[in-house]
């Protein structure tokens, strides 16, 4: 084989048939803008990050929507029907006139199309899932009313959803604090919570860790509830109280340690 011949082979080998087609799309994690969901539409605080948005003649679009606690979407219809999948925490969803089902991590809630329903994030926890639509004639979605606004005479299960529930904030400090229930409620897990820089399981890890180090047991059992909602398994909770008794020191590790126990086993 001469110069040029290998040459003109080289060439060919390097100009598959696939040549003309196009390169593989990749968004990096933490380069898309996640926004806050239309008001108008959701109560309470939800942000959306559209993972996929479709190009015609594909018509499947992907959003990864993160609710804070209590915070749920109107009613409204999807015209092909949507396939929810939770990520994180614990969430809820209703068909008109149904009773409201909780979803949890892994749960795969599917909306047929036209059945007017809502979603969102349980009372006590944030939540997040993926929503999977399809668009037909360029729409995915018609909204309706806000849950809250829905004609009590209409459904009456809905209607006994839509009353308001007491946090636990409320529940623990309302009636001795209420500034300080308020506050809780609404800065600290309707917002901070809530904001998008970080998973609500890896939020459930770092304040778990910084309970376990500062030696809270009462403020501890009620993360790790929250933190299993939120996806950390027994495993992942006893490795961290394993690595903590050498940060933390050994009394602090043992101390969380009866408190985990408690809540991912019960009480001896
Ligand atoms: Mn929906």
């Amino acid at each position: 084989m001469n110069r040029w011949t290998a040459a003109a082979l080289a060439c060919v080998v390097l100009s598959p048939a696939t040549a003309a087609e196009p390169d593989l799309m990749v968004t990096r994690a933490g380069t898309r803008t996640e926004r806050a969901a239309a008001q108008q539409h959701f109560s309470g605080r939800a942000t959306v990050d559209m993972l996929h948005v479709a190009a015609a003649p594909a018509r499947a679009s992907v959003g990864s929507v993160s609710f804070a606690p209590g915070a749920r979407t109107s009613w409204h219809t999807h015209p092909l029907g949507q396939t929810l999948i939770v990520t994180a925490g614990i969430g809820q969803a209703q068909r008109w006139g149904g009773p409201v089902v909780e979803m949890r991590v892994g749960d795969v809630v599917h909306i047929p199309p036209q059945v007017k329903h809502w979603h969102g994030a349980a009372p006590g926890s944030a939540m997040t899932h993926l929503a999977i639509s399809e668009a037909l004639d360029g729409q995915s979605v018609t909204w309706m009313e806000l849950v809250d606004q829905a004609p009590a005479s209409a459904a009456p299960v809905a209607a006994a959803v839509a009353a308001p529930q007491p946090s636990r904030a409320q529940q623990l400090m309302g009636a001795m604090a209420p500034k300080l229930a308020q506050l809780t409620d609404d800065v600290l897990y309707a917002d901070v919570w809530a904001r998008p820089g970080l998973s609500p399981r890896d939020r459930s890890l770092i304040t778990i860790s910084a309970l376990i180090a500062m030696n809270r047991p009462d403020q501890l059992r009620s993360h790790l509830t929250l933190g299993r909602a939120n996806g950390l398994t027994q495993d992942e909770i006893a490795e961290t109280l394993t690595h903590l008794a050498f940060y933390a020191g050994w009394p602090n590790a043992v101390t969380a340690t009866g408190v985990a126990r408690d809540v991912y086993i019960g009480k001896p």
